[in-house]
């Protein structure tokens, strides 16, 4: 399945409520819904409306971002919008202007989430670190490491940690040492325009904050061949993008795309998305191709 994103937009959101500006910060927090507890099976529409109940219940609290998380993970595996990047949110007393929430739309005392939203959670991740919304290394706790609360849940507490590790979506076919043939080689493009959006935005070069230094590997020669080379340039593209599973071999093809992606296009998430089809359209990113300026091609 491809990361599959609807923007408020999409969802139908009807309060402009999305906090105030906010920079880069060093933690993600975790919470869940626990009511409605929304099952892998239910469809967009149900996500769509519940997403609207929230924003309404948020709204009627008088709080300034509805709903309060910047993002929504269901057991469908689908990303819902809610504050979205850069802006803060209100779900942890205390903490709201100096972390990210993701919630899972589901009750994380009577189970963890599916493998599909850990796997969607854990690209959100890559994607937060990539557009400097989220600094590496990040501390990552729940909602109950801040206040005298379950959330997000017995089930899904101890298992946070696989929001750093869990392989990314639509990206089960490995790539390993040794391997050899045109996916290595795209593999290897990818690493490249990997190194030409952080260097584009500020990360490499410059005394910016936190400025990412040059790595040795720059630019990697795409032989085809998945050799040393590529596994040094796999292990520096997952530290950059925050990612600390799969050993030597490489999602990190997907991540880096994922990350020129979100960087290249940075109203991707709030683009005018009218309805599911179009926002889907939208975040397909498997099956696009890039220009040499990272943007998506169709
Ligand atoms: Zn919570």
């Amino acid at each position: 399945m491809a990361l599959d994103i609807t923007t408020r937009r999409g969802w139908g959101a009807r309060t402009g409520r999305t906090g105030r500006p906010m920079g880069r910060v060093r933690q993600l927090i975790v919470h869940h819904f626990w009511r409605p507890d929304v099952p892998a099976s239910a469809s967009r529409a149900t996500e769509r409306s519940v997403m609207r109940g929230v924003e309404a219940y948020h709204a009627s609290k008088g709080w300034s971002a509805a709903p309060g998380y910047q993002w929504v993970v269901f057991d469908s595996g689908r990303i819902y919008e809610g504050v979205g990047w850069g802006r803060t949110g209100v779900h942890t007393a205390g903490y709201n202007s100096v972390s990210i929430a993701f919630c899972f739309g589901n009750d994380g005392d009577a189970a963890q989430p599916t493998e599909a939203a850990w796997r969607a959670a854990s690209d959100l991740r890559a994607i937060a670190v990539a557009r400097g919304a989220l600094a590496t290394p990040f501390r990552l706790t729940g909602h109950r490491d801040h206040a005298a609360k379950s959330c997000p849940g017995n089930r899904t507490y101890p298992r946070i940690g696989r929001i750093r590790t869990a392989p990314p979506t639509g990206d089960d076919d490995m790539l390993r040492t040794g391997d050899a043939g045109n996916e290595v080689g795209e593999l290897q493009q990818d690493l490249n325009r990997l190194v030409w959006t952080l260097r584009e935005h500020g990360r490499i070069g410059t005394t910016r904050e936190e400025p990412v230094r040059q790595p040795g590997w720059y630019r990697l020669k795409a032989d085809e061949n998945y050799g040393a080379k590529t596994v040094t340039a796999v292990a520096w593209a997952k530290q950059q993008l925050g990612y600390r599973g799969g050993g030597n071999s490489a999602p990190a093809g997907f991540l880096a795309r994922l990350a020129t992606v979100a960087w290249a296009n940075p109203g991707l998430y709030r683009a005018e998305a009218r309805n599911d089809t179009q926002s889907k359209r939208l975040v397909a990113l498997e099956g696009h191709t890039h220009s040499e300026d990272g943007s998506i091609v169709p």
